[in-house]
């Protein structure tokens, strides 16, 4: 049955994600030329900013595309044909990255790791010690792997790299996890950061970048793979040191308005309240999962992610009809599994412009679901997770 929708669409997809109203009046912006000085100063000081989220000094690279296209950007600006690269296995998402990788004739040695877990980061600097020629051009991982709920400890992952004493570039996906929670590219030494405009940054869909280390932009002047519209090259040519072609300026009104509300509150009060928010949606899977109910997917309790929870459904039982009750009864959107995770899990997304009220809608309405559909489950989720979020509220005062 499908039902008009009335009141307010709960999105609860882990990207995009919910834009802020200040956000949404901001993008409605009169079209202006993109080398206008009064754009330019925005452009500018929003690019300002986007460094400041990445705690990056380095330069940073802008496209008009989703993040497919910064990784496309980031692959064709750094490598060579025949190349390798060593990709950390975590999902769905690491596992298409490989394929674009291949598709350009790079050769693609893989840390593989179970996805309810992510790598074992002793393998990756096994794996980096057994190549003693240095043929590895880069290691590829993605932060926060979207399709699983699961973070990868980026921090760590840098002394993994450097307990080898390698030398390949480090290449971070940080789409899901950038503007959520901790993330330090000059920090953790990492080469090149791909992100994009959808998720943890709160705009809509339509911009993607890399930022880029001066590591990087020594090995992009060696790089060979053939690039046109995602020159980094030709990009440093021009005024705005990004983009070929033009500019979407409306987006940039956006990131300006998103930047302010991101510092406004602070970036540690941001991670807070993502991490107290995704510990109530921890709260609730955790009662659902008695009563033989679906449980966490991510196994390791210290990487599960503080922006997506996968839930894997009881074995033999489908979670597309828990999505369609919820979306079609409840106005409420949540993800569903990915690749061979597809009917599998069901995926909570908690970040963005998000507070506790909206998560409990979006937890009851999964728990109704689970009921509406027969699936068993522990009741009184939503319960715990409001036990959880009035214990928080108390003890910051
Ligand atoms: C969303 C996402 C992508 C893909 O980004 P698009 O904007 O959909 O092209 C890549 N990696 C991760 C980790 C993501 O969450």
């Amino acid at each position: 049955m499908s039902t008009l929708r009335r009141g307010r669409h709960f999105y609860a997809n882990p990207g995009p994600t919910n834009i802020p109203d200040s956000v949404l009046h901001a993008v409605a912006h009169t079209s202006i030329d993109f080398n206008d000085p009064e754009f330019f100063a925005v452009y500018q000081a929003s690019v300002a900013g986007l460094k400041r989220v990445l705690r990056t000094q380095h330069e940073v690279f802008l496209y008009t595309a989703s993040g497919h296209g910064a990784w496309e950007a980031t692959l064709v600006n750094l490598c060579s044909p025949g190349d390798t690269i060593l990709m950390l296995e975590s999902g769905y998402f690491s596992e298409s990255w490989a394929s674009m990788a291949r598709r350009f004739g790079l050769r693609v040695e893989t840390v593989a790791a179970d996805w309810r877990r992510g790598v074992d980061l002793a393998d990756v600097t096994a794996a980096l010690r057994a190549d003693a020629g240095h043929h590895i051009r880069a290691i590829c991982a993605v932060h926060n792997e979207t399709s699983s709920g699961m973070a990868l400890p980026l921090a760590d992952l840098r002394r993994a790299i450097d307990a080898a004493g390698h030398p390949a570039l480090l290449l971070a996906d940080t789409i899901s996890s950038l503007g959520s929670f901790d993330f330090r590219m000059d920090d953790w030494g990492v080469d090149a950061v791909v992100g994009g405009s959808q998720k943890g940054l709160m705009l809509p869909t339509g911009f993607s970048f890399t930022a880029a280390s001066p590591k990087a932009l020594a090995a992009h002047a060696k790089a060979s793979l053939p690039r046109f519209f995602f020159d980094w090259t030709t990009m440093l040519q021009r005024p705005h040191r990004s983009f070929t072609g033009t500019v979407p300026t409306t987006l940039f009104y956006g990131l300006a308005e998103s930047i302010r509300l991101l510092e406004e509150e602070g970036l540690e009060a941001v991670f807070a309240r993502h991490a107290r928010l995704a510990e109530g949606v921890r709260r609730a899977v955790r009662v659902w999962a008695g009563n033989d109910g679906p449980e966490f997917f991510c196994l390791d309790p210290a990487r599960r992610s503080n922006t997506v929870t996968a839930v894997l459904m009881p074995e033999g039982m489908n979670a597309e009809p828990v999505r369609r009750i919820a979306l079609e009864r409840f106005n409420v959107s949540i993800g569903g599994g990915l690749g061979r995770l597809g009917g599998k899990v069901f995926r909570i997304g908690h970040l963005g412009d998000l507070n506790e009220p909206m998560v409990l809608g979006t937890l009851a309405a999964v728990e109704m679901s689970l009921g509406l559909a027969g699936v068993p489950h522990g009741s009184g989720g939503v319960a715990a997770a409001m036990a959880w979020f009035a214990e928080a509220a108390a003890s910051h005062g």
